[in-house]
């Protein structure tokens, strides 16, 4: 049985309608408890938020969407069907990748027909390697899932299950790029089922081929897309929360809890507002929940250590590109050289890798007729760099369209009819410790048992949900940390 809360929980406080929270507050309502969720912001979905510009709808957070199933999932606690809600195009190809030597490759989900695709750009033997890479991940995905990602994890004791037995003898426990390169043996099949570990905040090289579950979700599960943009993620699932009971309090801020004995009593928002609960969920990022909500900081939190960071251009645009599929990496020549800086060294790229989405592709009326908008995200050092972003941000973005011109944007720049651009030091100041939008990274030590747990230690009331608790960052991750975090407050839920 896994450890609860203590006490009443007839009415549950969430800060925050990130998506942590907003599946948090599904499975609540559905378990019949009454909710009340406070968020900062107009609009929910945090981190998965939305930008009105000069006729453009942007999408300023996640644009690659995996694992649907979850967001049915969360709807489905309280009744509801994501048809209703939500319009998922699944896309093909998943992902274009434009590589240094100017061949490119076509990622698409299904194996046979990936097989095909790999064979047609480098050769069979790559090919039949790849399916046996796709067995390996299939396989990845089918041990951890229950047992390691998808449930509360209170020790590592806990981990002693058949499926550990299974992921140490199928490798699991090697690291990421040897595993990856037994299968696969072209730099560009390597590049392009590996560069997922980025977004956990490690480096193939360094990261245990576990993490290769990331690249099943995406490369080999698919990837989609919501019509209305990726925020219609989030209207969906708060729009479902608010037709079964849950109250919204937008343009809210907590400021502080109120607590006594290692209880939580109440929330003080910035307004002056005192409300009450039997039990609290916070969303925030959890360093900053902790130092700021709570007022204080565990030694464990205060030695996590962060992912990487990133730069995004969020641009609306007269020119179109036919060669684009809607997400496009363009990997550059290095590769453990671009995991070294950003990691080891805290340097800007100096031959980047990129992703470019064009969300125009499959939803033109998120564009003024007849124009185009692109999402350009550049990975970064978090601000553990030191590098001054007030100074550094405007000629990184001069850097960043360059870069895109060689890259065969042609005439990018002058075609710009508007920017939007947001680098670590902004992502800091929407509450995101050291810049670090994928929070803290998903090193062996920060992982499963050993990421800060969603019990808040010292409070028999008090929840996390979201990236910087279990199980991690990214919507799949996320929106799992809402429901475990649901649970401990009114038990299993699956
Ligand atoms: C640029 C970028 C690209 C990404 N790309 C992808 C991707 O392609 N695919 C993917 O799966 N993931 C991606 N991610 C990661 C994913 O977006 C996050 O892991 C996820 O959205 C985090 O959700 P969350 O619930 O943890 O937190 P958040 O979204 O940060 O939610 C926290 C909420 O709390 C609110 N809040 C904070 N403080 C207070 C307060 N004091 N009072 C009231 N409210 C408060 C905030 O306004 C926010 O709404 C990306 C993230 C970024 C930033």
């Amino acid at each position: 049985m896994v450890a609860q809360v203590k006490g009443p929980t007839d009415h549950v406080l969430i800060v925050g309608a990130g998506l942590g929270g907003l599946s948090a507050a599904l499975r609540l309502a559905g378990a019949g408890r009454k909710v009340t969720v406070i968020e900062r912001e107009s609009v929910p979905g945090g981190r998965n938020g939305l930008l009105h510009k000069g006729g453009y709808e942007f999408d300023t957070g996640p644009t690659v969407l995996t694992m649907p199933d979850l967001i049915s999932d969360a709807l489905a606690c309280v009744g509801e069907d994501i048809k209703d809600w939500l319009e998922l195009i699944p896309l093909q190809p998943l992902y274009r990748a434009f590589y240094h030597d100017g061949t490119s490759l076509d990622v698409f989900p299904e194996t046979d027909r990936m097989q095909e695709e790999i064979a047609r750009v480098i050769g069979s033997d790559e090919a039949a390697g790849y399916g046996r890479y796709v067995d390996f991940v299939t396989k990845l995905y089918k041990y951890e899932m229950n047992d390691f990602i998808d449930r509360n994890i209170d020790s590592p004791l806990n981990l002693l299950t058949p499926n550990l037995a299974k992921l140490i003898a199928i490798g699991g426990f090697r690291k990421l790029a040897p595993k990856v390169n037994q299968f696969l043996k072209d730099p560009r099949t390597q590049k392009v089922y590996s560069f997922q570990a980025m977004y956990a905040g490690v480096s193939p090289q360094q990261a245990l081929a576990i993490y290769a579950i990331i690249a099943y979700m995406d490369s080999v599960n698919g990837v989609f897309f919501p019509k209305g943009g990726m925020h219609a993620v989030p209207r969906a699932l708060a729009g479902a929360a608010e037709k079964h009971g849950v109250t919204f309090k937008y343009n809210t801020t907590v400021t502080s809890v109120e607590h006594s004995n290692g209880r939580a009593k109440a929330v003080i928002t910035e307004d002056g507002q005192r409300i009450e609960f039997d039990a609290l969920i916070l969303n925030p990022d959890l360093p900053v929940a902790w130092r700021e909500l709570l007022g204080r900081t565990p030694p464990s939190v205060k030695r996590l250590k962060y992912s990487p960071s990133c730069v995004t251009l969020l641009i609306g645009s007269s020119k179109k590109y036919e060669r684009l599929a809607h997400h496009n990496i363009h990997f550059g020549q290095s590769w453990d050289g671009v995991f070294d800086e950003l990691i080891n060294k805290k340097t800007l790229m100096t031959d980047p890798s990129l992703l470019v989405t064009v969300p125009t592709h499959d939803d033109p009326g998120l564009a003024p007729q007849g124009k185009s908008s692109y999402y350009v995200l550049f990975p970064t050092p978090n601000l553990d760099a030191g590098i001054d972003w007030e100074i550094e941000g405007p000629k990184y973005r001069d850097r960043m369209i360059a870069t895109m011109e060689a890259r065969g944007y042609e005439g990018f720049g002058d075609s710009i009819e508007v920017e939007t651009m947001t680098t670590p030091l902004d992502w800091q100041r929407q509450g995101m410790e050291r810049g670090a939008p994928f929070a803290s990274a998903h090193t062996f030590f920060q992982t499963g048992p050993f990421r800060p747990r969603n019990l808040a230690e010292g409070f028999e009331n008090v929840v996390f949900a979201g990236s910087g608790t279990q199980p991690g960052v990214g919507v799949p991750m996320v929106l799992i940390s809402g429901r475990l975090a649901a649970e401990r407050i009114v038990g299993s839920i699956k």
